[in-house]
């Protein structure tokens, strides 16, 4: 990107704009890639270059970059009614039928939906109610709340100090007191030799129960898990393992909150990555596919118990004490049931079960011709192919090789954008990808790969 400084957009956001994510220096030295428009599962660049997005931006535009059913329903509600909100009683009718719709498509039978704008308050949002649910029972010390290695579930304080990811706390002295972390399920990296999953599970049990009891059980109000490790590396776990964690967490009164930011709305070949994995939550936190990201909406599907607290809380004439200035905003809510709708009439899980098979068939015709690809794994269109240097015992690159984020640049300059976390390559396209996108992007997923070799030779 170096040459394309000259431009004035580039130059302009060096000098005013702190990006997410993003190395200072790097980016000083490289330049921002400069988008300028999407098409379906495409985005283009200033310099005029098309890249296939294989990660959907990140984990969210699932029906792709310029949807215009999704424009115009954006349009018609900001023409309606451009603002309203959610607080002392207010209510629109997109409001309630959104929340119906939630419940009903979720399963919390009897349940309730809370609207907040992003993951991360959808997550924190959870926390606290997790927090009246035991202080209205009784049990006012159940507080602390327990996610587990590798896990990514946002960026404010308390999510941060629920991931799982060292890199999320080093500048900020996280995690917070009272945020725990146990092991994660990872079958290919955390299984000892001579384990087989269901073992393997066991020991996770047992390392879970272990901490709890090491806390004390009275301390502790919630566990949260993503079905499939998204940002931590497409981790799926192993059979049995929600099962198994969720007799753990019944037995000490422990509440499981699901963070389906990345895997709801089809993600993995169901509506909700809870079915793929067979958890049963108490709280579900959604956002991202919800609106397809194209309005920050968020949302928390609770079970009836989690709104009965509430409710008993405020008997004495209290208010929740708890709300965004946009939660329910009318054009996010009129873009989620615009973007459910589609997923209906698209048949969103049958399209992703048929091209993530296809995906996975490409990736794996890929791995059994490269010397590196360790592994490939996920669910639907939920793809991660781990990179090793040695196939036989799974030994990793060194980490000086920076093997995952080579092949970024080399699949950048073809024309593919991936994700690398650490070296396990990550693909979320668009859900709305067809034959031909799946097939471009295995392609250059392949070419990628064959340059990395020769590189790393
Ligand atoms: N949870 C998961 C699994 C995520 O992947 C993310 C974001 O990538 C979040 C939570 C946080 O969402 P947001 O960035 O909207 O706060």
């Amino acid at each position: 990107m170096s040459s394309a400084l000259a431009n004035s957009v580039e130059k302009r956001d060096i000098a005013f704009h702190i990006h997410s994510q993003t190395n200072p220096q790097l980016l000083e030295e490289r330049g921002p890639l400069v988008v300028t428009r999407g098409e379906g599962a495409r985005i283009h660049d200033n310099a005029g270059k098309t890249y296939i997005d294989a990660m959907a931006g990140l984990w969210c535009a699932s029906l792709g970059f310029a949807n215009q059913r999704l424009a115009a329903a954006a349009a018609r509600q900001y023409g309606e009614l451009g603002y309203y909100h959610t607080f002392f009683q207010r209510t629109t009718d997109s409001v309630a039928t959104l929340a119906e719709t939630l419940v009903d498509l979720t399963g919390m039978t009897g349940g309730k939906a809370y609207f907040a704008t992003s993951g991360s308050e959808a997550n924190e949002t959870m926390v606290k109610l997790a927090w009246v649910y035991h202080a209205v029972r009784g049990k006012p010390t159940k507080r602390k709340v327990i996610a587990r290695d590798r896990a990514f579930h946002g960026s404010t304080i308390a999510a941060a100090s629920m991931c799982g990811l060292p890199f999320m706390h080093r500048e900020f002295g996280l995690p917070l007191p009272g945020f725990l972390h146990t092991l994660c399920p990872d079958p290919y990296r955390g299984m000892r030799a001579g384990e087989d999953e269901a073992a393997f599970v066991e020991r996770l049990a047992a390392e879970l129960e272990a901490l709890i009891l090491r806390e004390g059980p009275d301390s502790i109000a919630a566990f949260i898990a993503e079905p499939i490790h998204a940002g931590g590396g497409i981790i799926v776990p192993p059979q049995g393992y929600f099962a198994r964690i969720q007799a753990v967490l019944k037995k000490y009164d422990i509440l499981l909150l699901d963070d389906e930011i990345v895997c709801g709305f089809g993600r993995t070949g169901n509506w909700f990555g809870k079915e793929t994995v067979g958890a049963e939550p108490d709280m579900m936190a959604l956002a991202k596919g919800l609106s397809s990201s194209y309005f920050p909406i968020s949302a928390v599907v609770v079970a009836p118990a989690i709104y009965e607290a509430l409710r008993e809380v405020n008997k004495g004439g209290g208010s929740f004490g708890h709300g965004f200035t946009n939660s329910g905003h009318p054009v996010g809510v009129a873009v989620a049931l615009e973007a459910i709708a589609i997923y209906r009439e698209m048949d969103v899980v049958a399209h992703v079960r048929t091209m993530g098979a296809r995906l996975r068939r490409h990736f794996e015709a890929i791995a059994a011709g490269s010397p590196i690809v360790g592994e490939v794994r996920g669910a639907g269109l939920m793809l991660g192919i781990e990179l090793v240097a040695d196939k036989a015992t799974r030994v990793p690159f060194d980490p000086r090789l920076q093997a995952g984020p080579q092949f970024d640049r080399i699949a950048y300059d073809n024309g593919l954008i991936a994700r690398c976390m650490g070296d396990v390559l990550g693909f979320s396209p668009p859900l709305i990808v067809d034959e031909k996108d799946v097939d471009a992007i295995a392609e250059r997923c392949a070419t990628s790969l064959r340059q990395l070799e020769r590189q790393l030779a």
